[in-house]
């Protein structure tokens, strides 16, 4: 194949201790010492923490102006879809990143986000979630709203099967909701369609599901084969024109980890407010009791295996801040994370013809080797074989 995987594990790499310390060899003020440094460092670590730190905004943050209840009754939302938004005032933003999570980039753009003290959406793609649900937590822990993608990114209104599109559409929702059971509060049913292709029928099956579709105000383009520069001044120049509204960028994309830092010191010199969008309690919970469960078998399977994934780390404190994906002991098949760019135009004309450009690819290779140093696919991810992706049979160039 041509083109150079990158497989993604440890992003965090575990903290460990070796302490030359033992009970019966160092015994009074020696250990009563070593304890209270231990305290001590460990209160250090603590401090320098990533949600720790999030609480320390520098006097010249962007912030976050206020936090938005979007109730179910508020219905769908999204001028590229629905013809209405969020009920916002002029100037006012809402920051959405779709298609993750993927440990280094997205990690990049929650730093950003936490240097500038701002709350985001991120509308999850399950089948990611299965594979790094330490980077979910990490996005809920921050006060960032969790929001699904469908399980692995199908364009639900090219699919003509109900059992599919019922696949796709809880798929994300249970896979965040297996890694976010402690975390209830960051999970919502707000729902984003692939692609933005809806239709009265996706609109309905949301409805009696309970989730509140999003779809978006200013597109970012970050997913096309743009430069990061093109990126943020389509971003600005399209914000001004529109005033404000529901920002879509990526968090697997590295034109945006690029650009973020920037965007968001551009959104304060020009007087833009950042809004953070929260579900009401009693939504998602609803949501969660009507949740459909995928019955198709790789989906189950995944799904299974993420559950155990999860009660072993429960069952472990803290958390494990290792990052490996699930699946790379049998995973014939790589996710290229920067996929959803360059693809062939859709079969038929769909209603958001901004984003139908859209599409997933998979590249199967013959083995998973270990990245030879830069080239090839920016980023790419251990995923189950046949896990409901679609697979291409070639690779795209190298660039
Ligand atoms: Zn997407």
């Amino acid at each position: 194949m041509r083109g150079t995987a990158v497989r993604h594990s440890g992003v965090y790499p575990r903290l460990t201790f070796s302490w030359d310390y033992t009970e019966g060899g160092r015994q009074g003020w020696r250990g009563l010492f070593v304890r209270c440094f231990k305290l001590l460092l460990l209160a250090g670590l603590s401090w320098a923490s990533p949600a720790a730190a999030g609480t320390a905004c520098r006097p010249d943050a962007l912030g976050t102006a206020r936090t938005l209840e979007v109730p179910f009754a508020q219905g769908p939302v999204g001028r590229a879809s629905y013809g209405r938004t969020l009920p916002l005032a002029p100037g006012e933003v809402v920051l959405t990143f779709d298609d993750g999570p993927l440990p280094r980039r997205t990690a990049a753009v929650l730093d950003a986000l936490r240097a500038e003290c701002v709350k985001a959406t991120f509308f999850v793609i399950g089948s990611m979630v299965a594979q790094f649900p330490d980077t979910l937590r990490r996005t809920a822990a921050e006060g960032h709203t969790i929001a699904t993608h469908t399980w692995s990114h199908r364009y639900l209104d090219r699919v003509r099967s109900a059992a599919v599109r019922r696949d796709q559409i809880n798929g994300g929702l249970e896979a965040a909701r297996a890694v976010l059971t402690g975390d209830a509060p960051a999970l919502s049913p707000f729902f984003r369609f692939p692609g933005l292709g809806h239709s009265p029928a996706l609109d309905g099956y949301a409805a009696a599901q309970r989730l509140l579709p999003f779809s978006i105000d200013v597109d970012g383009d970050d997913w096309k084969r743009i430069t990061p520069a093109a990126v943020l001044a389509r971003v600005l120049k399209r914000l001004h024109a529109a005033g404000g509204g529901i920002i879509l960028l990526h968090d697997i994309q590295p034109r945006t980890v690029a650009i973020l830092p920037e965007l968001l010191r551009q959104l304060k010199a020009r007087g833009y407010r950042v809004v953070h969008v929260v579900p009401a309690r009693a939504d998602t919970q609803a949501a969660l009791a009507r949740l459909d469960a995928p019955q198709a078998r790789p989906i189950r399977l995944a799904l299974d295996r993420l559950g155990t994934r999860m009660g072993r780390l429960a069952a472990r404190a803290p958390a494990d801040p290792g990052e490996r994906p699930l699946f790379a002991g049998d995973a014939p098949l790589l996710l290229r994370a920067g996929l959803f760019e360059d693809a062939p135009a859709p079969p038929r004309p769909v209603p958001d013809q901004s984003r139908a450009g859209e599409t997933a690819r998979i590249v199967r290779v013959a083995a998973v080797s270990p990245p030879p140093g830069g080239g090839g696919f920016s980023v790419v991810a251990a995923a189950p074989a046949a896990a409901g992706f679609r697979s291409v049979a070639e690779a795209p160039p190298a660039r």
